[in-house]
């Protein structure tokens, strides 16, 4: 089988300087996932049963996603990620199957993260499926089955994320399944000069570049929103160099692109 996103995920050594804001959220995923991970002998010796799967809530952008590869990054867990549409479609008809096939892989690569990404598409109220929705009901009830036959307490671990948690079969908040619930919010002016300075490391800035100013007038923006408009700034100062560059005739400015600086006035723009 293939799994979208398989890997040890080291793409790009993603690590905990990689996530802006959300310390709290953070500190508590750790409890939760990366303890069990790493020192699965001290939730025995405690008593307790590490969690089979938590569920990160919130709206889209604001790094769930992002937080589960830095996870499975740093604890050096196998990292296989899902989309709950692509089960739902790419593998119509065979959408149960294809979910079992993904927790086998995880059993078999533990330790390993599996992220399900937009779980709603894969788990909705099965009281609120019409009768049409036998395959949506199955594949419901499958996940539950799943995820209550996983042995691998603390050595397989399901993050489910959601911008939709109220239309989850509520079943699968149930203890033994998504029993831990974190949610993601929108970032603060805080947690978005957090996210600022991380997408803007190694960028050439003027002085005029004032990064509380920015983290001030960008409120309403998610990580998704800053990491864009810092890739708009660069490109807008490339644009400043060269109003329209004809790739045919002019000679590039080499040495001028290289000395270029982002201004202030490349972010507001
Ligand atoms: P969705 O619900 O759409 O799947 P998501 O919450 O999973 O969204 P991510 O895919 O993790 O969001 O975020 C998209 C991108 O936005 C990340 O790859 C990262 O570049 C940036 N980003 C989002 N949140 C943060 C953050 N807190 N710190 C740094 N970068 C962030």
């Amino acid at each position: 089988i293939t799994i979208a996103g398989e890997g040890k995920a080291t793409e790009a050594r993603l690590t905990y300087e990689d996530i802006g804001g959300l310390g709290d959220q953070v500190r508590r995923i750790r409890e939760m996932i990366e303890l069990p991970l790493r020192f699965p002998q001290v939730f025995a010796r405690l008593g307790i049963d590490p969690p089979k799967g938590v569920l990160l809530h919130g709206p889209p952008g604001c790094g769930k996603t992002l937080i589960a590869k830095v996870i499975a990054n740093e604890t050096d867990a196998t990292f296989l990620q899902i989309s709950g549409p692509e089960i739902m479609h790419k593998f119509y008809g065979e959408s149960e199957e294809h979910l079992r096939n993904v927790f086998e892989e995880a059993k078999k690569k533990a330790p390993s993260i599996l992220f399900l990404d937009e779980l709603d598409a894969i788990a909705p109220k099965r009281e609120e499926l019409g009768g049409e929705k036998q395959v949506e009901r199955r594949v419901v009830g499958q996940l539950l089955a799943l995820m209550d036959g996983l042995k691998e307490r603390g050595q397989v671990i399901i993050i489910g994320a959601t911008n939709l948690p109220n239309i989850l079969d509520p079943a699968l908040r149930r203890p033994g399944r998504f029993d831990r619930e974190i949610v993601i919010p929108i970032p603060d002016k805080h947690g978005r000069f957090e996210i600022l300075t991380i997408h803007t490391r190694g960028m050439p800035f003027s002085d005029d570049v004032d990064m509380e100013r920015l983290a001030f007038l960008t409120h309403g923006f998610v990580g998704a929103d800053l990491g864009a408009l810092t890739r708009e700034a660069a490109i807008y100062a490339i644009r400043r160099l060269m109003p329209c560059i004809d790739f045919e005739r002019e000679v590039i400015p080499v040495e001028a692109l290289l000395a270029l600086e982002v201004t202030m006035d490349d972010f507001l723009n």
